[in-house]
């Protein structure tokens, strides 16, 4: 059964192929040309539907399995900004340097060096047999000061409930074992094995 992630992000889909690493798993632009997909959800689970709905329309093959991820991360003393946002915190072609900068920017605005905060991934599965949505969450901190290159995105400023180390700091094992993206796909993997298993 082919699994096919709605999403070109390079940090999401090496996560996600080692997450899912028992299975066929591609990203769609493997398959066919990337396009725009308009994110105008107001929640990661509207905007990871609409993600899985548009790449499963445009594959054109009935029998796939489309998985999107629609994460971010919200900070407390932002009142869970970015959020949804972010992907573009740091303006529309911004890129994750740009938005961890600006992250970084907003929390000495506010006279702070640290906040917490947590990371949350949608994920969405859309195939013949219908649509869901499942989640997970990580909760933790985030700080002013960039440590490590691990990970992608806000990891260098991340620090996970329980460690010391930020994520970009931490080995990616350890991130496999605690992130928001491994909670939400060990429960899209539950979902995906129903479908493998009423296809016989
Ligand atoms: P999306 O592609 O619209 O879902 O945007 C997700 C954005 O959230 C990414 O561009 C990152 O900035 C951030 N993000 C999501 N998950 C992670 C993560 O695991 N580590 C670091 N940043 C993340």
């Amino acid at each position: 059964m082919k699994v096919v992630l709605a999403t070109s992000n390079k940090g999401k889909v090496r996560e996600i192929i080692e997450l899912l690493h028992d299975r066929e798993v591609f990203p769609y632009t493997d398959l066919i040309e990337g396009f725009e997909i308009i994110e105008d959800g107001v929640t990661f689970k509207e905007n990871a539907l609409i993600k899985a709905r548009a790449v499963y329309k445009a594959l054109g093959d009935k029998d796939a399995v489309v998985i999107a991820d629609d994460s971010g991360i919200s900070v407390d003393v932002l009142d869970g900004a970015p959020g949804i946002y972010s992907a573009r915190y740091g303006g529309e072609n911004a890129t994750d340097k740009d938005n961890l900068y600006k992250l970084v920017d907003e929390l000495k605005n506010h006279g702070v060096t640290s906040s917490p905060a947590h990371y949350t991934a949608a994920i969405a599965i859309v195939s013949r047999e219908g649509e869901s949505c499942v989640h997970g969450w990580m909760h933790g901190a985030v700080i002013t000061q960039l440590r490590g290159d691990n990970g992608f995105g806000y990891d260098p400023i991340f620090i996970p409930d329980g460690f010391t180390q930020t994520l970009g700091e931490l080995d990616g094992e350890v991130k496999r074992g605690l992130s928001h993206r491994s909670k939400g796909l060990h429960l899209a993997k539950i979902l995906i094995d129903q479908i493998k298993s009423q296809r016989g």
